[in-house]
């Protein structure tokens, strides 16, 4: 997961580095900007938010920006890992940014790398040499070679183009006038700039827009398009619209399906239904609704920290957790609360919350999750990549549910989640361990024989023939 952002048509440095502020719920390790400038590309980076790059006080007509979460490498320490570990990548007459991860990078490459975008950037340039440098023949051979997510937005000779994987993993849209175009990872983007969401990219489209004209070239189609669950459930902000639903509605209907599940269940009314900010707000709302109880928000977000599923090891992970969470200790007295959070993933923030509120003297705690249980890791773009991050790839609902020390755990079901979301082309690998990618599968193969590696994704593994 990263967030991507590509703008043809005279824009501020300042400006653009705004519009690139909306997508760091997709990335908070590291931003970037390139930009053309007297006909040469350039960049400035800087780690963590796009706040904080330091851009020239210019407009240039051609932009791209990358907000990073590390799927492949290390965090970035220091202003010396900008050059392999933060997009956008320049080459001559090429910029990339990419959203995704590809799995087979260890096969391909020669070359030890430091992040999969610089690697797709070295790639691309080396199949624009090949043919002429003409890019939809690139894109058709790069395409062929490397299995896994990436929705990428560039600069090739002066254009703006975007490529999204024929499957459609990761979400990409635009929108245009006549005087601009923006490509982005999420339409929020363009309602900030006031354009219009003309529609996604779709998979397997590269579009490239040439002043402002557009080309619009099949690549590759396949017939199956996986689109990430996870989008609609976790990552997009709720004003995103991806494959034409809109982030907010579709958590609302996983809370109307957690409610039934809940009364399925025979579990009593609770006193309130809380959400675990932020995500989860809508999905609680529609489930008080339901279930007709209030809906309280009496666990508040410390707004000063970052979100903590995307911190890079599990150390950080537990101090951002500890630190995040205020608590209304007046309204916990003696209630019976049902907590609704987006996911559980390693148990350990859950068992966390319901810890607190019954140190806040909460009567009951029920621990509702919009999320069905993710029991396998992801290789296109989270970083949960090996199963001993995943509570759910060996403990049961009740070993869940004991572990977290809930009085009863909600889970969602699949096709809750399938409905609510309301489309059927979806990736749901985390869910079932159906891999729609040849790589992907390979490596699940290789992982069953072979014992875990503490210190590496999976995907980073070279397994000996
Ligand atoms: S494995 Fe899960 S998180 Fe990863 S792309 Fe598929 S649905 Fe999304």
């Amino acid at each position: 997961m990263c967030g991507v952002l590509g703008i043809m048509g005279l824009t501020n440095l300042t400006r653009a580095a705004d519009l690139l502020l909306l997508l760091t719920h997709r990335g908070q390790d590291a931003s970037g900007l390139a930009w053309t400038e007297n006909g040469t590309i350039k960049s400035a980076k800087a780690i963590g938010s796009p706040a904080r790059i330091k851009v020239p006080s210019l407009s240039s007509p051609l932009i791209l920006g990358s907000t990073r979460y590390p799927t492949s490498g290390k965090r970035v320490v220091s202003e010396s890992d900008f050059e392999t570990f933060v997009g956008p990548f320049i080459r001559k007459n090429l910029a990339l940014s990419h959203n995704g991860n590809i799995t087979n990078m260890k096969f391909l490459s020669g070359k030890n790398y430091d992040c999969d975008s610089e690697f797709l950037t070295d790639l691309l340039e080396d199949y624009l040499n090949e043919c002429n440098d003409d890019l939809p023949s690139a894109i058709r051979k790069l395409s062929s070679a490397v299995d896994g997510a990436y929705s990428l937005v560039g600069i090739h000779n002066n254009r703006l183009f975007a490529y999204r994987d024929s499957r459609g993993f990761k979400p990409l849209v635009f929108g245009r006038t006549t005087e601009h175009v923006i490509v982005a990872s999420e339409s929020e983007v363009l309602d900030m700039a006031d354009l219009k969401l003309s529609r996604d990219v779709y998979p397997g489209e590269l579009l490239i827009f040439n002043g402002m004209n557009m080309e619009s070239y099949s690549i590759r189609q396949n017939e199956t398009h996986t689109h990430c669950f996870f989008e609609f459930v976790y990552f997009a902000h709720p004003s995103a619209i991806i494959e034409n639903q809109l982030v907010y509605d579709v958590r609302f209907r996983l809370g109307r399906a957690l409610a039934s599940n809940y009364v399925r269940m025979r579990l009593d009314p609770p006193d309130y239904v809380v959400p675990v900010p932020d995500t989860s707000r809508p999905a609680a709302q529609a489930l008080a609704e339901a279930l007709n109880v209030p809906m309280r928000e009496i666990i508040l977000k410390n707004r000063y920290l970052g979100r903590t599923f995307i911190a890079r090891d599990q150390d950080e992970r537990d101090n951002l957790a500890k630190n995040k969470y205020i608590y209304l200790e007046d309204k916990i007295r003696g209630k019976s609360i049902l907590v609704v959070d987006d996911s559980i993933v390693r148990g350990t923030t859950a068992r966390m919350i319901v810890s607190d509120l019954r140190a806040r003297g909460a009567s009951k705690v029920y621990f509702a999750v919009t999320c069905p249980p993710q029991s396998h890791p992801c290789y296109y773009g989270i970083d949960i990549s090996t199963d001993k991050e995943l509570i759910a790839s060996e403990s049961g609902l009740n070993e869940i549910a004991q572990y977290i020390n809930a009085d009863a755990l909600i889970y969602q079901d699949l096709n809750g989640l399938i409905n609510a979301i309301g489309i059927t082309d979806l990736c749901l690998a985390c869910l079932d361990g159906e891999y729609p990618t040849e790589h992907a599968r390979y490596i699940r193969e290789q992982i069953q024989n072979r014992p875990a590696d503490e210190e590496c994704r999976d995907y980073e593994r070279v397994f000996e023939k």
